[in-house]
């Protein structure tokens, strides 16, 4: 079976029930090296393999979150190593329906280019207010830390923005990112329908 091309990916469709926004793509933005394959992978769910379609560096998986099924395609195509010709880093900071920017908590560098990618995603979405996931992972590598659990937190107000730590080794606050991207995708939706 193709690939779709990224154009044909429907963020606002709707299904025959009538609810709308029943797709959403979420995209990963973060360094090398932070941990954004880590992640995809466990939202995909290793044991799940039937129940997930994988293109390339997309996955996809329906949530149920608080009772109502929600599907997500994520993207870890942000990576200019990775890409392909479908998949500029314009394309990448245009086609979210959500971005997750991911540091790791053991690479200040990192945390420092998660600021950046903030910047470059509020000059690429100028008028819609699409929600952003600040991540810190790796918080297994506690010895290693060179960005605090409050730095996070205070470059998330100031980005407004969410924050969650997660750690993709050891599964810790993976889910919870995930289902959080769903429920501000939700919020939003309540926003334009009001
Ligand atoms: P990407 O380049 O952002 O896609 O990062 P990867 O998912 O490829 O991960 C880079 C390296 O970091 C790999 O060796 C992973 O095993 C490791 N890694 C990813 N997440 C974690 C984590 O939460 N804790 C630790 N200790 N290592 C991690």
């Amino acid at each position: 079976k193709p690939s779709p091309a990224p154009d044909s990916w429907s963020s606002e469709s709707s299904d025959s029930e009538g609810s709308w926004e029943a797709l959403y793509r979420v995209v990963l933005l973060g360094d090398s090296g932070v941990g954004k394959t880590s992640l995809a992978s466990l939202f995909a769910g290793k044991q799940e393999r039937d129940f997930h379609e994988q293109l390339g560096d997309v996955y996809e998986r329906t949530l149920t979150v608080d009772g109502e099924d929600t599907t997500l395609v994520v993207m870890d195509t942000w990576e200019a190593e990775k890409l392909e010709e479908s998949w500029s880093p314009e394309s990448c900071l245009q086609m979210g329906s959500a971005y997750v920017i991911v540091y790791s908590i053991a690479d200040r560098s990192s945390f420092e280019s998660a600021s950046e990618l903030r910047i470059q995603l509020r000059r690429a979405h100028r008028a819609d207010h699409v929600p952003i996931i600040l991540v810190g992972n790796k918080a297994d590598l506690a010895r290693c830390r060179e960005v605090s659990v409050e730095e996070g937190r205070a470059c998330a107000v100031v980005f407004d923005c969410k924050f969650i730590e997660t750690s993709a080794a050891l599964q810790h606050n993976v889910a919870e990112l995930f289902e959080g991207v769903v429920r501000q995708l939700r919020l939003r939706r309540k926003d334009i329908a009001a």
